[in-house]
């Protein structure tokens, strides 16, 4: 057998697609989203992917800033401009690109972010709606694996999930989207006894490990849907430098019955989440400033 693709990047194109049309409909009556991102430093992986949110942006006709920090911005700095993107009603979303430099706090800069701003999904009390089963913003990786899995048309009530790492950006919030969905849900992590035994259950099986090809065909259950949320790059061999994802490709797609590649999976699908986000953002601000409009003509 070999297993059905998952087109993450074709998805994600008729996704951003539509959010095009939504942002053009919300800019003609008035309100035009727009997205802050902050890069403090020069790490190169953050480089290109803040290009790439901000590109995605303008492609879609979000107004998108970039502010590009210098790794010597200290913590209250940082935090002062968080604040001025919070009061910025031309700005729907801010996104702080993580990992930060060592001297600044991580979590303090998280949670600054206006909650009703953070696209990211990452504050608080966007962490707190999602497990009370009332998210304001799903974060973007897991949010795009739910579309996947929801464009595959897999069956989720019921079924056996397993999802491999438990990071907050990750596999805990993919963990309890697709509880949402009625799913009989397994997180797995390093500490876990027999990861095999556990991934062979798995009807749906989530990987969000970040090592290389560590889940191999004979630990998926025939039939499985397996979704591959890792990017590592292939250490050594003729592929050496090349992106590889936490599945082994070749031995999983003989075995699962539909699979994400990595490249052009998950990857075009967290980027295209991010602008739903922001979508929803800004549509929201539109709404509550209409409510309010109404409210003072009364
Ligand atoms: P983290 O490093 O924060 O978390 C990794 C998780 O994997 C941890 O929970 C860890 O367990 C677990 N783990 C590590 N080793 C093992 C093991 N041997 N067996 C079982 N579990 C293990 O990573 P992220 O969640 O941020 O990212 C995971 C992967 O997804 C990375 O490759 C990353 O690059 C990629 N990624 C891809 C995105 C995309 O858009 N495609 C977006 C975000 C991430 P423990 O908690 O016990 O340490």
């Amino acid at each position: 057998m070999t297993a059905t693709l998952i087109d993450g990047a074709a998805l994600a194109r008729r996704i951003r697609g539509e959010v095009a049309q939504r942002a053009a409909a919300l800019t003609a009556r008035g309100t035009r989203p727009g997205l802050a991102v902050v890069l403090v430093g020069e790490d190169p992986a953050s480089s290109v992917y803040v290009r790439n949110k901000v590109k995605d942006c303008e492609e879609s006709g979000i107004f998108s800033v970039l502010d590009r920090l210098p790794s010597s911005t200290t913590e209250d700095a940082l935090l002062a401009r968080v604040r001025e993107l919070n009061a910025d009603p031309a700005i729907h979303g801010v996104l702080v690109q993580l990992p930060l430099p060592d001297h600044i706090d991580e979590r303090r800069v998280i949670e600054t972010i206006a909650p009703e701003k953070d696209v990211d999904g990452f504050h608080v009390s966007n962490a707190g709606a999602l497990m009370t089963g009332k998210p304001r913003f799903r974060p973007c990786t897991p949010y795009g694996v739910m579309k996947m899995l929801e464009e595959a048309g897999v069956k989720l009530a019921g079924a056996e999930a397993v999802v491999v790492g438990r990071s907050n950006i990750v596999g805990k919030p993919q963990a309890l989207l697709l509880l949402q969905e009625n799913a009989t849900v397994t997180i797995c992590h390093s500490r876990t006894r027999d990861l095999a035994a556990h991934c062979r259950r798995a009807d749906v099986l989530v990987a969000a490990v970040g090592k290389a090809r560590m889940i191999t065909g004979d630990m998926i259950k025939p039939g499985a849907v397996v979704i591959d949320v890792g990017m590592n790059r292939i250490p050594d061999g003729p592929n050496a430098g090349k992106l590889c994802g936490d599945v082994d490709f070749d031995s999983a797609r003989e075995v699962a019955g539909a699979i994400t590649p990595v490249p052009g999976g998950v990857g075009p699908m967290t980027r295209a989440m991010l602008l739903v986000n922001t979508m929803e953002a800004a549509e929201r601000a539109a709404a509550l400033d209409s409510e309010r409009n109404a409210g003072s003509k009364r």
